[in-house]
């Protein structure tokens, strides 16, 4: 999914374990879990149709619109995340939240951005880390390429924004 789907979701995540436990440490391992659990359903990454080394899924080419499209995707998600996080929670620095959007970005900025994701999987965890996260997206995007695909895959997307957000300014 797109940053800011998983940013509004894991936000959302974070407030209802929140009302749990008020530990921000939970709230970033939920956020952290709904992040593959979006990510197991069909979803677009990207409007275009990224290029890949060698065929292989695994090793994008980041060309000048993918940097263009992940930069602008991941600002959005972030100015996003301090307007809410004021407008709610006003800043403060435990809210479930915060923690839980923290959480729902993490798996993509440790695992796919191309200045450290080759050399962060020598860390112990992370290459196994890489393989789930890999594998949770090759679940299905054989059976449902995209951006062929990309009505279900917006779809699916906004059915489970949509629900998040109200949560989150209701
Ligand atoms: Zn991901």
């Amino acid at each position: 999914m797109i940053a800011t789907s998983h940013v509004i979701i894991g936000g959302a995540v974070g407030i209802a374990v929140g009302t749990v436990t008020q530990n921000p440490a939970v709230a970033l391992a939920a956020g952290i879990a709904s992040h593959l659990i979006c990510d197991a359903i069909p979803h677009l990454d990207t409007p275009f149709r990224m290029e890949f080394k060698d065929g292989y899924v695994d090793q994008p080419i980041w060309n000048k619109k993918l940097y263009i499209w992940a930069i602008t995707d991941s600002l959005v998600a972030f100015l996003l995340t301090l307007f809410l996080w004021q407008r709610y929670f006003d800043f403060y620095f435990f809210a479930p939240f915060a923690w839980g959007t923290l959480g729902g970005y993490l798996p993509d900025l440790l695992d796919n951005f191309p200045l450290w994701s080759i050399q962060i999987r020598q860390f112990p965890g992370l290459k196994q880390f890489h393989a789930l996260h890999l594998g949770i997206h090759n679940l299905w995007q054989f059976k449902f390429p995209m951006p062929d695909n990309w009505p279900l895959g917006t779809a699916t997307q906004i059915a489970f924004v949509l629900p998040c957000l109200w949560y989150i300014i209701r």
